[in-house]
């Protein structure tokens, strides 16, 4: 089984993401209330292979006890899987890679898992500026910038050639 697995930090907008890809309003939970994708939810999709979407990390008032609890999970959801697996890290383009997504692509190298990011909410980005923050995003994550996919959920842009990767990476 191949298996590709969306993390970001909350209110990136995971779940509005996977909603685009799958062309489904209501596959996964959006929320204007940050932090409230807790579980790892697990979907069946159109092309029959897994979609996991991680629960946001690093929100705010979380405690330690609940980042532990999370931490777990992307655990058991990365590493204790024997399948093929790819991340793409979500990331809100107008607030740039935090260093949460950064842990996150330092942790993924260790294990070596595969990775790349996806900049949403493109849509609040002029094309210049857009093009400057792939750039950069590129280099803070040291992956070609064809490893960068500026989308926006909200507008449908970028979801059709996000999507084709996702659907060769399954095959
Ligand atoms: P999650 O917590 O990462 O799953 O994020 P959600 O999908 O629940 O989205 C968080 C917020 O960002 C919601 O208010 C969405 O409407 C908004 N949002 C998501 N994608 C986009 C986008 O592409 N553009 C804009 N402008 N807003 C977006």
């Amino acid at each position: 089984v191949a298996e590709v697995i969306f993390s970001g930090r909350s209110n990136v907008g995971k779940s509005s993401v996977i909603n685009a890809l799958c062309g489904r309003k209501n596959l996964a939970r959006t929320s204007k209330t940050p932090g409230r994708t807790r579980s790892v939810n697990v979907y069946s999709v159109v092309m029959r292979k897994w979609i996991i979407d991680l629960p946001g990390y690093g929100f705010a008032r979380v405690s330690p006890a609940e980042k532990e609890l999370w931490k777990q999970m992307i655990e058991e959801c990365i590493i204790e899987r024997e399948s093929k697996k790819t991340v793409y890290i979500i990331i809100d383009a107008l607030v740039g890679p935090t260093e949460l997504d950064l842990n996150m692509a330092d942790w993924l190298k260790d294990y070596n898992v595969d990775y790349k990011i996806v900049a949403n909410k493109c849509d609040k980005i002029s094309q210049p500026d857009l093009n400057e923050i792939i750039k950069k995003t590129a280099e803070i994550f040291e992956v070609g910038q064809n490893f960068v996919f500026a989308v926006s959920a909200k507008k449908n842009t970028g979801i059709d050639k996000f999507r084709a990767d996702i659907v060769k990476f399954l095959k």
